[in-house]
């Protein structure tokens, strides 16, 4: 099972206008992601997704492209897809960061391994420890009061027991939002905020402080990248329950962060995370440290979010039931590319039980929506 060849395509997928995203780093609207195809002298193909975001990651098309195709593919053609520790030692040796870049090949390696020994990624990755399907909660843009009330109603409505707003920035907009939410969903459900590093520390803790009366469930990644004191200094003075997202892409940033004991829980994705043995690496060091994990996403397509639920299903320390997370990428998109799209119902996702990561890409799907720059 040696890899014979590596291809990328670049794709660009519309969100859906109600789902387009607002948030302290500014309007989503359009999604790229780069596919990469690794064919095998089994003659089984296996295919991983970098979904790139330059604003969040740094990642782009043309970069994870280049990347892939001149650096990556050079040293893994002869490698075996299910020697995964080699496969990312020699991305690592001619490559450093680029963690989605990195996570669409392994992802691709995975996949094709899953394919031709007949088994799903989850089982490679030690067994399924929670069932296939999982809850995730709705994460809200920064939208207008009208707007944050009729979504949480309509949410709610289709079951989602855990709604997340997006908040950020200076001004006290976000607070009427966050509080307009709470009003619609009632008392019970939880609510979650997320200001992706938009607050100092002197503004977060005002502003968790004056949300009390709203019962915040969980604050997402309130201060800036880089700043572990920062976030402690929010947990120590607010006692809310802290994730740290945006700024835990590598190993070191897990350790500093609970050296620091900045966060009761770290988002973790197979993509950001440079690959699922990554991120079952880190999450199991967190779990050692006593420190819990859950699912982030950057809208994700669904070769990128099945990845995502091989990893949760397979990963006791993915405490997805106590922190319900973000793997919903494919409903916010204006349509699918592959075969048969994910299920997903309502803030239910069932992770494909079939070979491999258990998604078939639609190849004319992709080359017709290719992204038109690269
Ligand atoms: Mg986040």
């Amino acid at each position: 099972m040696k890899i014979t060849h590596v291809e990328t395509h670049a794709v660009r997928i519309p969100l859906k206008p109600e789902r387009r995203m607002v948030s302290s780093l500014g309007r989503h609207e359009v999604s790229e992601y780069v596919l990469v195809r690794i064919g095998t002298d089994a003659g089984i193909d296996g295919v991983g997704e970098a979904t790139v975001m330059p604003r969040w990651s740094g990642e782009t098309v043309w970069g994870c492209k280049a990347l892939v195709d001149h650096l990556f593919a050079k040293v893994l053609v002869g490698c075996k897809v299910s020697d995964i520790a080699e496969i990312e030692r020699r991305m690592e040796a001619v490559c450093k960061h680029n963690w989605f870049a990195k996570a669409a090949v392994e992802m691709a390696c995975w996949d094709a391994w899953g394919k031709i020994v007949g088994r799903p990624v989850y089982d490679l990755l030690g067994g399924a420890c929670r069932p296939l399907t999982f809850r995730c909660r709705f994460s809200m843009g920064a939208y207008d009061l009208d707007r944050a009330r009729r979504t949480a109603a309509e949410r709610v409505a289709a079951g989602f027991t855990t709604i997340k707003v997006k908040v950020g920035g200076e001004a006290d907009d976000d607070l009427l939002r966050v509080r307009a939410v709470r009003e619609v969903i009632g008392p019970e459900l939880n609510l979650d905020i997320d200001a992706n590093c938009g607050w100092s520390a002197e503004t977060a803790i005002r502003k968790v402080k004056t949300l009390a009366d709203c019962r915040l469930a969980l604050v997402e990644q309130p201060t800036p990248d880089g700043d572990y004191e920062a976030l402690a200094r929010v947990r120590r003075e607010t006692g809310a329950v802290i994730m740290a997202d945006d700024m835990c892409f590598d190993f070191v940033h897990a350790r500093e962060l609970i050296r620091n004991q900045a966060c009761d829980v770290i988002n973790v994705y197979p993509g950001k995370q440079g690959g699922l043995a990554r991120a079952l690496r880190m999450v199991e060091f967190a779990a050692s440290r006593g420190v819990a994990c859950t699912i982030g996403s950057n809208l994700e397509w669904d070769v990128g979010t099945a990845a995502m639920g091989h990893l949760i299903v397979a990963c006791p320390n993915m405490q997805v039931e106590r922190y319900p997370g973000d793997s919903l990428g494919p409903i916010y998109h204006e349509f699918s590319i592959v075969q048969k799209p994910l299920p997903i119902i309502g803030p239910l996702v069932t992770v494909p039980s079939g070979p491999g990561l258990g998604i078939d890409v639609d190849w004319a799907a992709v080359r017709a929506n290719a992204c038109p720059s690269t």
